[in-house]
């Protein structure tokens, strides 16, 4: 399937237990401010940026992840800002295995816009892509907007996986990027093998 062309698989010939190298590209969307940046931040650097401006978020940030005793490269593109824009190019969608769809659970606005996003998402990608439906900043328990079963019902009625995370505190978001990452290379695996 799609998948699997997408996926680049490149024999290390230099490498005498010939490992391979898979590289996933994964792409965050969502609305502006539910903290894509600073998910990434944290996954992929262990920071996070009280006040951060759109302009944060390179291009794309390459992850090594070890998933079942693989090497897989998670290169996870990010926005620049221009989702506040409605303005996501379908340059960035290009390709893309998978996908973090965030939104913020303080802010009901942003749950709101879950259909919008998956829409364009489908439109621009591959129907087979992963996607994980992340409700970001849990920390904020009481300026909470959406109940954690009302993301759970929405994932299941689309077919997402579904986590709740908070980039201020690090809850979950190495869960959220390795969840996808597993689902692409168990996709991946099975119809290699
Ligand atoms: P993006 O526009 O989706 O990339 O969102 P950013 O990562 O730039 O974050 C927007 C704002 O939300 C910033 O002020 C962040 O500090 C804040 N933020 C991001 N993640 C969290 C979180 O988990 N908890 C809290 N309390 N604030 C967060
Ligand atoms: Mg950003």
């Amino acid at each position: 399937r799609a998948i699997s062309e997408k996926v680049k698989k490149m024999a290390n010939n230099g490498d005498e237990q010939q490992s391979e190298d898979y590289l996933f590209k994964i792409v965050m969307i969502g609305d502006s401010a539910v903290g894509k940046s600073n998910l990434l931040a944290r996954f992929a650097r262990n920071e996070f940026y009280q006040n951060s401006k759109s302009t944060i978020g390179v291009e794309f940030q390459t992850q090594k992840m070890l998933i079942d005793g693989k090497e897989i490269k998670a290169q996870i593109w990010d926005t620049a800002g221009q989702e506040r824009f409605k303005a996501v190019t379908s340059a960035y969608y290009r390709g893309a295995v998978g996908a973090l769809l965030v939104y913020d659970i303080s802010r009901r606005r942003t749950f709101e816009s879950i259909s919008r996003w998956l829409n364009e998402l489908h439109a621009h990608s591959d129907m087979n892509v992963v996607i994980i439906l992340v409700g970001n900043k849990t920390d904020l328990k009481d300026a909470r907007e959406v109940d954690t079963a009302e993301g759970k019902a929405i994932a299941e009625t689309q077919g997402l996986f579904f986590i709740e995370t908070s980039a201020l505190d690090s809850s979950n978001v190495a869960a959220a990027f390795e969840t996808v990452v597993k689902e692409i290379y168990h996709i991946l695996s099975r119809k290699v093998f």
